[in-house]
C-alpha cells in the first residue's frame, strides 16, 4: 500500500537562486493529506500549488506562476519530493526563487531526512499510462510508455567533448534517486553566460553552485558522477514530473530534452484522458503491453 507522506516537523534552509540572484529563506512545512504540493510566498501572501497548469518559462528552469506571483527554479526541490515520496508540503519562499544550494537535489533530500519523512493515512493512487504518447520534432523528442513502474531512458548529446554524449538507462526507485541522481548537480557552459544575463537570467550562478563546463574542461572541480550531466537531466525530468502530483507508472524516454519538452509531455498527457488512468494502491497489479497495442500506439501516434 502506497501512503500519502507529508514531513514530521517544519525546516528551513537559505540561500541564493541562480537565476534572479536574490537570497532567499525557505521553509517546509507539514501538510494535511489531499494538500499536494503548495508553494507560498509569504512576502506576497500568495500560494501557488506546484501543478503542470501552473509552469511557466521553461527555457532554462521550471517557474511556477499565479496571479502575478511566481516560484522559480523549483525542479530541485520538487524531484527531491518525489523522490522521497513526499506528496503533501508547504513550500514557504521570502522571495522569488528556490535556493540553488550545491546545484543539486541532494541537500533537499538531507533537509527532508532532518525533517523525518512520514506516512499519512490516506492511500495515495498512482498515475498509469496507457499508451504512448510522443512531443518534439527528430532532433529533440520525448515519448511517454506504458510500464509498470518509472522508467527512464535518457539521451543527452553536447558539442562540448567533457560531456559529449551520455545515457542513463534504469528504473527510478527511492533507493537509485537518493544515491544515484540526487547528487547530481545542474550545469553550464561559460558561453552561454553573455545571453543569460541579457535575460536576467544566471545571476546567482558561480562555480559553488554548478558544474562549468569549458570545452574539455570542468572549471568547477571534481565531477560526482562521469556521467553526472545525464544524471541531473533525469533529475530535471523527475522534479518536472512531480508536477502530475501522482506517482508516475511510464517509461520515460527522453532525446535531447529539457524543461521545455518534459512539461509539453506532462501537458500532452493531462489534454489526452484516454492515455493514462489513476489506479489506486489496492489496484495495483502488474501491468504488461502486448506488443501489437504498443505497435498500434506508436503507428497511430
Ligand atoms: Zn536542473
Amino acid at each position: 500500500m502506497a501512503w500519502q507522506k507529508t514531513i514530521r516537523r517544519a525546516v528551513s534552509v537559505q540561500g541564493v537562486g541562480i537565476h534572479g540572484g536574490e537570497q532567499v529563506a525557505l521553509q517546509l512545512r507539514p501538510a494535511p493529506p489531499g494538500t499536494g504540493v503548495i508553494f507560498v510566498r509569504t512576502d506576497l501572501g500568495i500560494s501557488i500549488p506546484a501543478r503542470a497548469e501552473n509552469a511557466r518559462d521553461l527555457a532554462y528552469a521550471t517557474t511556477l506562476r499565479l496571479r502575478g506571483a511566481e516560484a522559480r527554479t523549483v525542479e530541485h526541490l520538487m524531484a527531491a519530493l518525489a523522490g522521497t515520496g513526499v506528496t503533501n508540503l508547504f513550500v514557504d519562499l521570502s522571495a522569488a526563487e528556490v535556493p540553488i544550494l550545491d546545484g543539486s537535489s541532494l541537500p533537499f533530500v538531507e533537509l527532508l531526512r532532518r525533517a523525518g519523512v512520514v506516512d499519512q493515512r490516506a492511500s495515495l493512487p498512482e498515475l498509469q499510462v496507457r499508451r504512448v504518447l510522443r512531443v518534439g520534432d527528430r532532433e529533440r523528442w520525448i515519448e511517454l510508455r506504458p510500464a509498470s513502474e518509472l522508467r527512464v531512458d535518457y539521451r543527452v548529446s553536447y558539442s562540448s567533448p567533457a560531456v559529449g554524449r551520455q545515457r542513463f538507462v534504469g528504473a527510478i526507485t527511492p533507493q537509485r534517486f537518493a544515491s544515484a541522481i540526487a547528487p547530481a548537480r545542474t550545469f553550464g557552459f561559460p558561453e552561454e553566460v553573455p545571453a543569460l544575463r541579457r535575460r536576467g537570467l544566471g545571476l546567482g550562478g558561480s562555480l559553488e553552485n554548478c558544474v562549468v563546463v569549458d570545452g574539455e574542461r570542468i572549471l568547477s572541480g571534481e565531477l560526482r558522477f562521469r556521467d553526472e550531466f545525464v544524471r541531473h537531466k533525469v533529475l530535471d525530468l523527475i522534479g518536472d514530473l512531480a508536477l502530475l502530483e501522482y506517482p508516475v507508472r511510464a517509461e520515460v524516454v527522453a532525446h535531447r530534452a529539457g524543461h521545455a519538452l518534459h512539461v509539453a509531455a506532462i501537458n500532452d498527457l493531462l489534454t489526452s484522458p484516454e492515455a493514462w488512468e489513476l489506479v489506486e494502491p489496492d489496484r495495483l497489479a502488474p501491468f504488461t503491453v502486448r506488443p501489437y497495442e504498443l505497435e498500434a500506439a506508436v503507428s497511430a501516434g
